[in-house]
C-alpha cells in the first residue's frame, strides 16, 4: 500500500517534470524561432518596410474621370544606398508606389497601351507605366518585393550582353553593379507582374554608331531575348534616349510595336508617338510632393479668400493646403486669374519697412510671401494667420512659405477667389 502511494507520487512528480520540460522547450523554440524570423526580416530590408498597402479613400477612386494623360516613369536602380541621382532608395520607392495607389493610378503594361492605341481598348481611369532600364539585380532584390505588395505591373529593359554580368559602363570607382541573371529573369517571368523588353546588346548611343551596327543591336537583342525567354519582345528602349529617324524606322521594321525615349514629358493618349514614347525620369532627390506633381499635371495656386486657405494643385490633384492671411477689408487682395511673375527669396518693402521672405509676385505690388518682419526681426501678423488682415499681399506661415516658393515656377497660374 505504502509502496503504491510512493509510486503514485513518483508518477505525479514525473508528469510535472515532463510538463515543465515540454513548456520550457516550447519557450526556447518560440524564442529562437522569433529571433530567426527577426533576422530573416532584417536581411531583406524592403520586406520590413511594408505594411499591407491600402487605399486611404476607397470611394474617391471609383468616381474619378478618365484622364488623357499617360505618365511613363523611368527608374534605373532601387537600393538602400543611393550614390548618384540614378538611384532611388527603397523607402522613397515604396512611398512613391503608395502615392500612386492613393491617387488612383493603375500601372499597365506597354502591351495594354498598344492595344488601346490600335483598337481603343479600355484603360484604367489613370493609367501609368513603370519602366526600369538596364536590368540591375537590385530590381529583383529591392523593387520587385515592393511592386508585388502593391500588385503593380512594370517593364524591365534588358541589355543582353550584360545579363548575369557586372556593370562595366556606368559603375562608380568603388563599386560595380550586378545585372540580373537569366535565372532571376525567369523567376520573375512567372510572377506575371514584370514584362521584359530590349535595351540593345551593348548599350550604345544608337544615333552615334553606323546604321548597320545599330540594326544589329536592335534586331539581335530581340532575337536573343525571345529565344531565351520564349516570349514575344515587343518594346525597345533607346540607350541614353539616343535615336534618329533611321533608328526609329529600324525599330519599327524589326517588329517592335513601340519604343521609349527619355524626354522629360508626359504622353497624351490622343496624341501618342508609339516609337518615341516620352518618359519622366525619377531621380534620387525628388520629394513626394514633386513626384505627385510630376505625374498629375499643370501646377496652379488657388487662393480662397472666404476660408483663408491656399491650395497647390497639379491637374486636379491636391498637392498641399496652407492657412493664409489675405488683405483686410480696406486693403483687399485683388480677385481674378493671374500668373506668377517673379520669385525673390528675400524681398524688401520700403513702404512698410519690412522684409518679405519667399516672395512670389502675381500682380503689380501684390505678392505671396512669408509673414513679414522688420529690421529688429519682429514678425507682423504671425498670430493672425487665418484672418484677412494684410495690406493686400497673401501671407503664409514660417516654413509653409518656403515650401510654396520651392514648388512654384514662374508662369504658373494663380486664382484668387472668394
Ligand atoms: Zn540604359
Amino acid at each position: 500500500m505504502k509502496k503504491d502511494k510512493n509510486k503514485k507520487s513518483f508518477d505525479f512528480f514525473l508528469i510535472v517534470i515532463i510538463i515543465l520540460l515540454v513548456s520550457l522547450s516550447c519557450i526556447i523554440i518560440l524564442f529562437f524561432h522569433n529571433n530567426l524570423f527577426f533576422v530573416k526580416l532584417n536581411y531583406n530590408t524592403s520586406l520590413i518596410l511594408i505594411k499591407k498597402p491600402e487605399l486611404k479613400h476607397p470611394d474617391y477612386c471609383k468616381n474619378i474621370k478618365h484622364s488623357k494623360r499617360l505618365p511613363i516613369l523611368m527608374y534605373h536602380k532601387v537600393d538602400t544606398k543611393t550614390p548618384t541621382e540614378y538611384w532611388v532608395s527603397n523607402e522613397k520607392f515604396q512611398a512613391q508606389m503608395q502615392i500612386l495607389l492613393d491617387n488612383c493610378f493603375t500601372p499597365i503594361f506597354l502591351n495594354e497601351l498598344y492595344e488601346y492605341y490600335l483598337t481603343g481598348a479600355n484603360l484604367p481611369a489613370r493609367p501609368i507605366i513603370l519602366t526600369f532600364d538596364d536590368g540591375y539585380e537590385n530590381f529583383f532584390l529591392n523593387a520587385l518585393p515592393i511592386l508585388k505588395k502593391f500588385n503593380f505591373k512594370s517593364e524591365l529593359f534588358l541589355i543582353t550582353d550584360y545579363i548575369g554580368e557586372t556593370n562595366k559602363w556606368d559603375s562608380l570607382k568603388e563599386q560595380n553593379y550586378r545585372h540580373l541573371s537569366w535565372m532571376q529573369i525567369k523567376e520573375m517571368q512567372k510572377s506575371g507582374l514584370v514584362n521584359f523588353e530590349s535595351h540593345t546588346i551593348t548599350h550604345p548611343k544608337l544615333a552615334k554608331i553606323p546604321l548597320n551596327q545599330a540594326k544589329q543591336e536592335i534586331i539581335e537583342s530581340k532575337q536573343i531575348l525571345e529565344q531565351k525567354l520564349d516570349m514575344r519582345i515587343n518594346f525597345f528602349s533607346y540607350p541614353y534616349g539616343s535615336y534618329n529617324a533611321e533608328t526609329k524606322k529600324q525599330v519599327k521594321d524589326s517588329g517592335y510595336l513601340g519604343a521609349v525615349g527619355v524626354y522629360q514629358k508626359i504622353n497624351f493618349l490622343n496624341d501618342l508617338d508609339m516609337l518615341a514614347l516620352r518618359r519622366l525620369n525619377i531621380e534620387r532627390d525628388i520629394t513626394n510632393k514633386e513626384f505627385l506633381t510630376k505625374i498629375s499635371g499643370e501646377k496652379k495656386i488657388i487662393i480662397d479668400i472666404s476660408d483663408q486657405k491656399m491650395k497647390l494643385l497639379a491637374g486636379n490633384t491636391l498637392i498641399s493646403e496652407y492657412i493664409i492671411s489675405t488683405g483686410a477689408k480696406a486693403t483687399p487682395t485683388p480677385r481674378g486669374e493671374f500668373k506668377i511673375l517673379t520669385k525673390n527669396k528675400l524681398g524688401w518693402s520700403s513702404l512698410y519697412n519690412s522684409y518679405l521672405p519667399f516672395s512670389l509676385q502675381f500682380f503689380g505690388n501684390y505678392l505671396i510671401h512669408e509673414v513679414p518682419y522688420d529690421k529688429a526681426g519682429v514678425r507682423d501678423g504671425l498670430d493672425k494667420l487665418g484672418q484677412a488682415v494684410s495690406h493686400g499681399c497673401v501671407r503664409l506661415d514660417i516654413g509653409d512659405a518656403k515650401e510654396v516658393f520651392d514648388w512654384t515656377d514662374i508662369g504658373i497660374g494663380v486664382v484668387v477667389q472668394e
